[in-house]
């Protein structure tokens, strides 16, 4: 028999999933899901697991309550382990109690994993605590959704009002009207501070603070859909001073990487932590050789290279997945010379215990051969492990400066099978403010798969084109597009600095 897991999926933010419900989503054989936990969470799944939306969205079920309880019951009588992913909290106005009551009825054996309830984190991430020494003793959560043709509300607005209570109102976007009516009638102040909170903790949060008495109308101004919270209370006064979310560098923008999935998770970690929108759009696919006798060669010969040259993370990554294959490790490199052109590599290096020889202040092949000219590397040999079709100006600068040189291609890039056409729906629609390029070969392969006449009716203008280095700043004016900024040292955190710096002057 299986077991059926409660998770809860925290609020949006990725990072807000607990470290149990990683492991229990990781681990799972079947995984079924809602509207409103963040896709990006499928991720941590296994490869193999089987997925199953049944997400509901206003009031749209692609599956019935009673449907969703049937397959939780036949999916754990299969036999298999099953992450039940509600947004927030499962306890917290999210049927999860129904479900596991369904459960147990059905000898289904079951387990709780709580989430941050969007209740508590998204007031945090909009500036408002939910308690506050001075403000509020306690905090009531009230569910927004009645049926308006009940003749009595379930509540008792008279108490509520006189709680003192931090109020948090649950899917009250359509009733909001009705909500904050009823408040006044039970006799709280119409100046009573009050916010909405939309998409708390995620990049498209969105937040409005106005008294009770004109949050409605200002909602309705603004256009405020669901999903939102409404928090009414003293402590919505905090907000002025703690707003720190949406204060962050890239708050609201929207940034497009184009970088291969798997090189790209220190740029979007940068972009995220300062607000971002990241939109994934890999242009360049990684894959592996199909023969890596050449490489298991070199790991032979290794120690009779002076210099062992890396040039990106993925070649590190493969060369010590390669090593550990052939029963071998770092200790087959001798007294061989290291050297990262750049400081991911670098820390590619470093978390397999080697402390980079050389690592070049500027991040271009001509640079690199200077400083390795000043390492003494004329008559050095050099083992270079690299992308199978790459420039060839750092090997032939080797060589100019006297090197011997091996070029080993240990992976190869490939133009990725995306579609254009969901990124070029976000331009559109105005979500996107930066595309990022950080080589020459996602500026070729962005314009396979977008074409230079749908790019220009946004670029100048909304959009602005941001590129690693002059190279690939130089492929990007070939395609006849300018870029808008370039970092001075060639590093995604100098790029990451360049969009900050462009917002900051707009
Ligand atoms: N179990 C969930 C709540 C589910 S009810 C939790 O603990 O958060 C769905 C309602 O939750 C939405 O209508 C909205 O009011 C609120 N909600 C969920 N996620 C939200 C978010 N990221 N930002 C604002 N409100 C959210």
């Amino acid at each position: 028999m299986g077991k059926v897991y409660l998770l809860g999926a925290g609020p949006g933010d990725p990072g807000l999933l607990t470290l149990k419900a990683r492991e229990v989503l990781s681990s799972a054989d079947c995984v079924v899901y809602d509207y409103l936990a963040n896709e990006r969470f499928l991720d941590d799944c296994r490869s193999d697991a089987e997925l199953v939306y049944v997400g509901k969205k206003g009031g749209e079920h692609t599956l019935s309550q009673e449907g969703i309880n049937e397959l939780l019951v036949q999916k754990a009588l299969e036999g298999k382990r099953v992450a039940r992913l509600k947004g927030g909290d499962p306890y917290v106005f999210g049927r999860g109690a129904e479900e596991a009551e369904q459960l147990l009825e059905a000898g289904v054996e079951f387990e709780v994993v709580p989430g941050v309830t969007s209740a508590v984190a998204g007031p945090a991430y909009a500036g408002i605590p939910l308690t506050h020494r001075e403000y509020a003793s306690s905090v009531t959560f009230i569910t927004g959704h009645e049926d308006p043709k009940k003749k009595k509300s379930a509540h008792n607005w008279k108490a509520l009002a006189q709680s003192g209570s931090t109020l948090v109102f649950f899917m009250g976007v359509k009733n909001l009207a009705r909500i904050t009516d009823n408040l006044l009638k039970a006799g709280l102040a119409p100046e009573t501070p009050a916010a909405l909170v939309r998409w708390g903790t995620t990049c498209e949060q969105e937040s409005l603070a106005a008294p009770l008495a004109e949050i409605s109308e200002r909602a309705r101004e603004q256009n405020m859909k669901p999903p939102a919270l409404l928090v009414v209370g003293q402590v919505v006064e905090l907000r002025e001073k703690l707003n720190w979310f949406e204060k962050l560098p890239l708050f609201g923008k929207g940034v497009v990487v184009t970088r291969a999935r798997e090189q790209a998770s220190s740029l979007l970690r940068i972009l995220q932590d300062q607000g971002a929108c990241c939109y994934q759009f890999p242009t360049i696919a990684i894959k592996a050789l199909d023969d890596y006798s050449g490489l298991h060669r070199a790991f032979r010969n290794l120690t009779t290279y002076d210099w062992l040259i890396f040039t990106s993370v993925n070649g590190v990554r493969v060369f010590w997945k390669e090593l550990a294959g052939q029963g071998l490790d770092s200790r087959s490199l001798g007294g061989c010379l290291v050297a990262a052109i750049g400081p991911a590599t670098a820390g590619a290096l470093r978390e397999r215990g080697i402390e980079p020889d050389f690592v070049p202040d500027k991040y271009v092949a001509e640079h690199v051969v200077q400083g390795l000219v000043q390492r003494g590397i004329s008559r050095a040999r050099i083992l270079l492990p690299r992308a199978e079709k790459a420039r060839d100006v750092l090997p032939e600068a080797l060589v100019k400066a006297g090197a011997e040189v091996d070029v080993l291609p240990v992976y190869r890039t490939r133009p990725a099978e995306e579609s254009g056409v969901k990124i070029l729906e976000a331009i559109r629609e105005g979500k996107v403010h930066f595309i990022t390029f950080t080589s020459s070969s996602t500026v070729e392969n962005f314009f396979h798969l977008v074409s230079a006449k749908d790019l220009s009716m946004y670029v100048p203008g909304q959009v602005k084109l941001a590129c690693i280095g002059p190279v690939t700043a130089g492929t990007l004016q070939r395609h006849g597009f300018q870029a808008d900024l370039q970092p001075e040292d060639y590093t995604v955190s100098g790029l990451a600095g360049c969009l900050r710096q462009a917002v900051a002057c707009s």
